[in-house]
């Protein structure tokens, strides 16, 4: 064989990998949520085609089905989810009634962000849901850390590459550049938050323990009695109590929960009540994941000082 017939026999050879009109169309991306896709289309670039099920404003624990989020999953070559069930109650039925063989639990179409993530809070007792946890197996809003939203860009990455493989080079590059961005980014994070190491806040929901965790903040105490569970007149006395003690002044409202009890919280204790989206989608300006931290920590830095100037 001739070296120009050898180069030609091994590129048929590559294109015999993918299935035929693979290399024109892009990869049918689905994902969980609008903070996954846009990891994914930061990685995935224009050889995917990524849409979320969830928008960003909307409670993920509890996302309403709609028979068009059947018809995106039955077309999707890939579907990445948050995991830790944190779409337990909704995504099931969804994966079930689209048919589609590749993206069912356990599938090569099927990829679980967790798996890589560092997860907070995992119970060590037995877990039920006796008390209505939405949180049994460890917190699910990991990807409040930018270290895990890189974990989960490389996931994805790696796993676009086994499934487009004459793509790989092009997903390595992509996130290299994201990597550097990210990376870029934190070092301006970490600067706006170096004044206010160890400041105790009280949030509604247990979404943020990664978050505070990279920015040292302190949570004393939350508005729900447990994840998932709403507001309880003997709870919320006991934490006004609480934030008096501790003299906090900042209280983080995810936006899809009821202001009324946040809000006679604040007046209370003469907290400020911020409604700080933890989602991609979460605010119109919020387009992607780094401009999420942008955003929220903006929001929080704003909040101190104007509490600290009183
Ligand atoms: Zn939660």
């Amino acid at each position: 064989m001739n070296p120009s017939s050898l180069v030609l026999s091994s590129v048929l050879a590559a294109l015999a990998l993918v299935p035929s009109g693979a290399l024109a169309a892009p990869l049918r991306v689905v994902t969980t949520t609008e903070d996954l896709a846009s990891l994914a289309g930061e990685v995935g670039g224009d050889r995917i085609a990524v849409e979320s099920i969830a928008r960003g404003y909307q409670d993920p624990h509890f996302v309403e089905a709609k028979p068009s989020f059947i018809l995106k999953l039955a077309k999707a070559d890939l579907l990445v989810v948050v995991g830790r069930e944190l779409e337990i109650g909704w995504l099931p039925p969804l994966i079930q009634q689209s048919r589609n063989a590749k993206v069912q639990v356990g599938a090569d179409g099927y990829l679980d962000a967790s798996l890589t993530a560092k997860i907070l809070e995992i119970p060590t007792g037995q877990i039920t849901r006796a008390m209505g946890d939405v949180h049994p197996l460890g917190n699910p809003h990991y990807w409040l850390d930018p270290d895990n939203g890189q974990r989960i860009a490389k996931a994805i990455a790696d796993k676009l590459s086994r499934m487009a493989p004459a793509d790989a080079s092009y997903f390595a590059s992509r996130y290299a550049d994201f990597d550097k961005r990210l990376a870029e980014a934190e070092k301006r994070w970490d600067a706006l938050m170096a004044p206010y190491k160890g400041l105790k806040i009280v949030t509604y929901h247990r979404s943020w323990p990664n978050f505070v965790d990279r920015f040292g903040l302190d949570v004393i105490g939350y508005v729900e009695p447990r994840p998932g569970i709403p507001p309880s007149p003997g709870h919320t006395i006991d934490l006004i109590g609480e934030m008096k003690r501790q003299n906090v002044k900042i209280l983080l409202v995810e936006p899809y929960f009821d202001l009324k009890t946040p809000n006679s919280i604040g007046r209370e204790t003469g907290a400020r009540v911020l409604v700080m989206p933890p989602s991609v989608g979460g605010e119109k300006e919020i387009t992607d994941y780094i401009k999420l931290f942008d955003y929220d920590l903006g929001l929080l830095v704003a909040a101190i000082k104007e509490t600290r100037a009183k």
